[in-house]
């Protein structure tokens, strides 16, 4: 009977050593937190979002880096297969908004429960307050790993599944990093993604709690769009947050982070300049009486309208009948062109994921074998591979972790 380490006993880390076990391995996993699935607790706001209902291509193009990597191991064990999987093991699902996927119970612990029992079921040894220190290598082999406690543990094959560096609490603190190293493997840059923006300046925190639907987002680098979307965003104490802005964190290179970038705002995108024009020629109109300032509670959330009577350049005690046409026309760029300077992003603690990681050149995308190491297999976000948000990075953890569970017992 083959034997199998398992380092880190998150969602990648437990998928593999479930499919490890069911090929009839005998499966120890080491997690040196008090629980498994830590960070599987947290996801979708507490209700984890297991993975995506939508069409496996959508599930390929929310993949922002190494997508062609996941041919194999995404087919191998599709997004369908992973809600039929939960489901037989009593975990029933739901779809939402955007295909989300979610447990009916909309309690995350219900995920890692199922996992848990279905560990137990097939016999697999769980070690908690374990952490792993070194690997044991011998020339081009992995034959097992040593433990905090000095104690060695000898396997046929262990899959590293330690997670990135976001949440540390959680228990990623980089570890698979320095193990990939160890064996002469590299890793990529690591950064946080999926993370709020700064920005610089005061105006933005002013209007920290106020979130913006059906509003248009550019990213320019000077002239040159780096990224465009449309949809809802919030603001911070520190900067900007929600789905847009953490989607084009995760899409935009970051080497464009180091220096300042620009945030455009179109608050009125539904609106062409010249529909925007007769529509602020009529609420003056309507309010020719009224000053400025208090001629806009049908246009702009309560929060925004003290910065856009400062950006507009208005005197906030003019009545809209004196408004100028410049005036007006300034305002209408404004609200065309609100505009913001993101100084970097936020760090780890704030990430839902890490961008980086083990070079996916570095490792057999059907069996998730390190090249450099035989018997050594990685999972999950530890991986150079980082999606979207909506239930694609869990996908990412339960597609590599079977790809390693399966090609152990297979081999
Ligand atoms: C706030 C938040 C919300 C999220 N929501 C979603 C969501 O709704 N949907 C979605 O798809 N994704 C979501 N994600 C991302 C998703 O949770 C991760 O991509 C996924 O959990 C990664 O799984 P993993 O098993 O690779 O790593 P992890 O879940 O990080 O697990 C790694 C495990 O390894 C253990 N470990 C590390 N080093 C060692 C060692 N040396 N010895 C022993 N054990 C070790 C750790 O303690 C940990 O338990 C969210 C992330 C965050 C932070």
């Amino acid at each position: 009977m083959k034997k199998v380490i398992v380092i880190g006993g998150g969602a990648a880390g437990m998928m593999a050593a479930v499919w490890a076990a069911r090929g009839g391995a005998d499966v120890t996993i080491f997690e040196k937190n008090e629980k498994l699935g830590k960070k599987i607790f947290i996801t979708g706001k507490g209700r984890g979002n297991v993975t995506n209902a939508s069409d496996i291509d959508v599930i390929f193009d929310s993949i922002c880096s190494n997508k062609k990597f996941m041919y194999s191991s995404l087919y191998g064990f599709t997004n369908d297969d992973a809600i039929k999987f939960f489901n037989e093991l009593g975990l029933s699902t739901k779809i939402e908004r955007g295909n989300r996927v979610f447990p009916t119970s909309d309690h995350a612990y219900d995920i890692t429960a199922a996992l848990t029992r279905e560990l137990k079921r097939l016999g697999a040894e769980i070690k908690l307050f374990t952490e792993v220190k070194k690997l044991i290598i011998t020339g081009d082999t992995c034959d097992g790993v040593v433990t905090a406690d000095g104690k060695r543990h000898i396997a046929d094959a262990v899959v590293i599944a330690t997670g990135g560096l976001s949440y540390q609490s959680t228990g990623s603190t980089g570890d698979g990093y320095k193990f990939a190293e160890s064996v002469g493997m590299n890793v990529t840059e690591c950064s946080p993604s999926l993370v709020p923006f700064e920005c610089k300046e005061k105006f933005v925190m002013q209007m920290q709690g106020l979130s913006l639907k059906n509003t248009g987002l550019e990213l320019r680098d000077g002239k040159k769009v780096l990224y465009s979307d449309f949809g809802e965003m919030l603001f911070t104490h520190f900067g900007v947050s929600g789905p847009m802005i953490l989607s084009a964190s995760a899409r935009v290179a970051r080497k464009y982070f180091a220096k300042n970038l620009t945030l455009h705002l179109d608050l009125k995108p539904a609106l062409s300049d010249e529909q925007l024009d007769s529509r602020l020629i009529r609420e003056f109109e309507e309010n020719n009486k009224k000053e400025f300032r208090n001629s806009l509670n049908k246009l702009f959330p309560s929060k925004m309208i003290p910065v856009i009577i400062e950006k507009s350049g208005i005197d906030q005690y003019k009545r809209c009948s004196q408004i100028s046409h410049e005036e007006r026309i300034r305002l209408k760029e404004l609200i065309k062109d609100f505009t913001m300077t993101v100084t970097g992003l936020r760090g780890y603690n704030e990430a839902i994921i890490t961008k980086g990681g083990v070079s996916v050149k570095d490792i057999d995308p059907s069996t998730m074998e390190s090249k450099k190491c035989h018997g050594l297999y990685f999972a999950g976000e530890t991986l150079d591979i980082d999606c979207l948000t909506g239930g694609f990075n869990l996908q990412i953890a339960w597609s590599t972790g079977a790809a390693a569970g399966r090609a152990i017992t297979e081999s």
